[in-house]
Order: structure tokens, then C-alpha cells, then sequence
């Protein structure tokens, strides 16, 4: 294995997306060559190989970008186990809500967690993400629900990123869930913890959840003028559960994405292409709650750029795998393997604003590269198996190397 951010990844089948704006119509790169890399950055692409100390043979594998997850829930702690096995049985979201599952127990299990606990379990799951190929993330609160726990949850994620070689992003989602106090009181609360929030410079980005049984549409147009009035930039949960119009209210504040969206209307979808706002799909939630999955196919054909996270979550998802992602969103949303491939890769890295450091392999970039032993890209949604995964180099370093089932060397 090599360890040095100085190196050549010899002899792979690049496969990527070019350029640094998020893109609709797909068209891949493929080139036969030899990476170079120093510091962290590769510093060129060619066919002639080097005499680098510091060689990695990738024997004809394919070299893709690092997979960019736009949309997780790290941190939290602990599990919702019991109410996965209520829901498989059938039960209602109220009925678990009644036998005290449902987002506020791990509200409750969050506000007893320390810093160092919720730092540490973040970092386990970045670190899981990691050795999915996954080499950028964003992390968000919203399990606090008060100054305290939300601001909290805001500084583990900036201890995650000082200790993970990937790329963090941060978003303030106090706005998960409404409190006992009632929304009118909460949003108060929660502009004054923006101001903290901007003060500190704790997050990127702000984040509501406006649905049935949270944020309404009136509360949730206020709070995110606010935010945008603060400097931030905005994104939010719409359209998961019911449709209720926000995705395209959203889209015309200036949202920099809409996420979720297996409800969005087609008049919402018309003004998100109008917009140019990027949809964030997550359809490994739709899959792990058996509901159903966005529009991608409309989406697309409108013209509206499609990004794939994870929602990765202690309630409504625990699934992580960027290679599962990419099957569903083939086999299930209507996708082509270029367009889900694009969506995990540059155009995910454009929602998170990383577009010209990550998601393609090209000169100037970080190299964050994941080596898959696949013949194309076709192959990611046929056979979704982490075994694919040879070896993942984030910012350079070589992370984690698996030869095993080895097939293409000869
Ligand atoms: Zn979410």
C-alpha cells in the first residue's frame, strides 16, 4: 500500500465528468493513462508513466472520481432499531411516535451525548462512507432542537472535518422539527441561533424541513429569507411526504437546492429547470421506507441538474452505499448509468459548492480517486457491490486497498 501524497496511479481507464458546472446531459470522459499526483492535487493525466518512487498499478481498472454524498444526518447518536422492526410490521409513523420512537428520540439522545461522543460516532460513520468510495460529505444538525444541543452538534461536525481526510461541508438544520413550543416561538429562537451560527462561521449552509407534520410553507418562506438576508445559502427538505408547493416556492428564493422531492409536482419541476436548482435525490430513503421515488426522469428531460445523497439517518435511512444509490436510481427512478454516475460525482459536488475541487478526475483537482474493478460504468447498477472497490486515495493518500476477487489483472 502506498502512503505518500506524492504519487503515479499507473495504467487505470479513467472514467469522469468534466468541468466545474453541474451538467444535464452527461457526456463522459474516458482516458487510458497514468495519474500523477502531488500534494493532494493530481498535476497531470497521460499516457507516459513517470519515474515516480510512489507507484500504484491499477492494471486496467477503472479510476472514477470520489463519490460526494450531498445529503447525510451525521452526527447522532444512537439507534432506532425497534422502531425499523414496528415499520416492518406495518406500524404507522404515529403509532411509533406513541411508543416514543420517531426523530425525538434521538433528540433525546443527542442532548445527553457529549461533544466528544457525537465527534466520535461521526467520525466511525465518515470513516464507513470512506471506505464506500465516499470522499466528500455534508453533515448537518438538527437533532438538538435548542441553542445549546443544535450549536453542539455544529462543532462536532467542525472536530469531524479537522480529523477526516474528507472533505466536510456543514449545515445548520435546527429547522428539523417543530418543538413543544410551537413554530411561531421555535423560528424565533432559531433566528437568533443563525446569528450565533454566522458569528461563528459554524455552517455553510441552512436547511428546513417544511412537510406535513413539520415546518408549514408560510413559517418556512419567513425563516429562509432570514437566512438568506444573513448571508447564507439555503437548501431544503420538500416534497418527501406530501406536496405542498415549497419545492418551487424554494426554488424561487434562490434555494441552491430542493432534496428529497418523491411528491414534486410538474409545476414545481418546470420552475426548478427555470431556476436552474439542483434537485437532491434520496432514494435510498424512498427504498429503506418503501415509499415512493422522485420524478428523476421528468426532472432531467425539463432540464433540471440531479444530484444523489444518502439521507443517511438513524430513522428514515441507514443505507450508505453510493453503488446501491446508483442501482436504484437505474432501476427504479428512470436514470441512465452516466446520469446517476454524474449525479453522485460532479454534480453532487456542485450542490455543496465543492464543484471546483471535487467530483472529476482532471488536472487541478484534489485527487480524490476511487478504483473499481468494473469494465464500465454500466456495471456499478448491474452488480452494486462494495467487492468493486479496489482502492479509495483521498486528497492523495491512499486509504484503503482491497485485491481480493481480483479479476481484470490479466
Ligand atoms: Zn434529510
Amino acid at each position: 500500500m502506498t502512503n505518500s501524497a506524492n504519487l503515479e496511479i499507473r495504467n487505470v481507464k479513467i472514467v469522469t465528468a468534466t468541468g466545474i458546472s453541474p451538467v444535464t446531459d452527461c457526456v463522459l470522459k474516458y482516458v487510458t493513462g497514468n495519474i500523477k499526483i502531488l500534494d493532494g492535487k493530481i498535476i497531470s493525466i497521460s499516457n507516459e508513466p513517470s519515474e515516480s518512487e510512489n507507484v500504484f498499478e491499477g492494471d486496467g481498472m477503472l479510476a472514477i472520481p470520489g463519490f460526494v454524498d450531498p445529503h447525510t444526518h451525521i452526527p447522532f447518536v444512537g439507534d432506532r432499531t425497534k422502531e425499523f422492526l414496528m415499520r416492518a410490521k406495518g406500524a404507522k409513523y404515529s403509532e411509533i411516535l406513541k411508543d416514543g420512537g420517531g426523530i425525538h428520540s434521538t433528540v433525546d439522545s443527542v442532548r445527553k451525548a457529549s461533544l466528544d461522543d457525537l465527534v466520535v460516532h461521526g467520525l466511525k460513520y465518515a470513516r464507513w462512507f470512506l471506505k464506500s468510495g465516499v470522499t466528500a460529505i455534508e453533515c448537518k444538525s438538527g437533532y438538538g432542537l435548542d441553542f445549546e444541543n443544535e450549536i453542539k452538534q455544529l462543532e462536532a461536525i467542525r472536530r469531524i472535518s479537522e480529523n477526516t481526510p474528507q472533505k466536510v461541508v456543514s449545515t445548520f438544520l435546527g429547522a428539523h422539527a417543530v418543538p413543544s413550543m410551537g413554530e411561531k416561538a421555535y423560528i424565533d429562537e432559531l433566528k437568533y441561533m443563525l446569528d450565533f451560527v454566522k458569528e461563528k462561521d459554524l455552517a455553510k449552509f441552512v436547511d428546513i424541513f417544511c412537510d406535513e407534520g413539520a415546518f408549514s410553507v408560510e413559517g418556512s418562506v419567513k425563516y429562509i429569507k432570514y437566512a438568506k438576508s444573513k448571508g447564507f445559502k439555503v437548501r431544503v427538505h420538500a416534497d418527501e411526504l406530501s406536496s405542498n408547493g415549497f419545492a418551487g416556492i424554494a426554488s424561487d428564493l434562490g434555494a441552491a437546492s430542493v432534496d428529497h422531492l418523491a411528491m414534486c409536482s410538474k409545476a414545481e419541476i418546470k420552475k426548478m429547470a427555470q431556476n436552474k436548482t439542483m434537485a437532491v435525490l434520496l432514494p435510498l430513503t424512498s427504498f429503506y421506507l418503501k415509499n415512493a421515488f422522485a420524478p428523476a426522469r421528468a426532472m432531467i428531460d425539463e432540464g433540471v441538474p440531479v444530484a444523489l445523497g444518502s439521507d443517511f439517518n438513524p430513522g428514515s435511512n441507514t443505507f450508505y452505499s453510493p453503488f446501491l444509490n446508483i442501482h436504484l436510481a437505474v432501476n427504479y427512478l428512470g436514470m441512465t448509468p452516466e446520469e446517476a454516475f454524474v449525479a453522485h460525482t460532479l454534480n453532487a459536488a456542485s450542490v455543496l459548492g465543492l464543484e471546483k475541487e471535487c467530483g472529476t478526475i482532471e488536472v487541478g483537482k484534489r485527487a480524490d480517486i476511487v478504483i473499481i474493478d468494473a469494465p464500465d460504468i454500466d456495471y456499478i447498477p448491474y452488480m452494486p457491490s462494495g467487492e468493486l472497490l479496489k482502492a479509495v486515495f483521498v486528497n492523495g493518500v491512499e486509504f484503503f486497498e482491497n485485491r481480493d476477487n481480483f479479476s481484470r489483472k490479466d
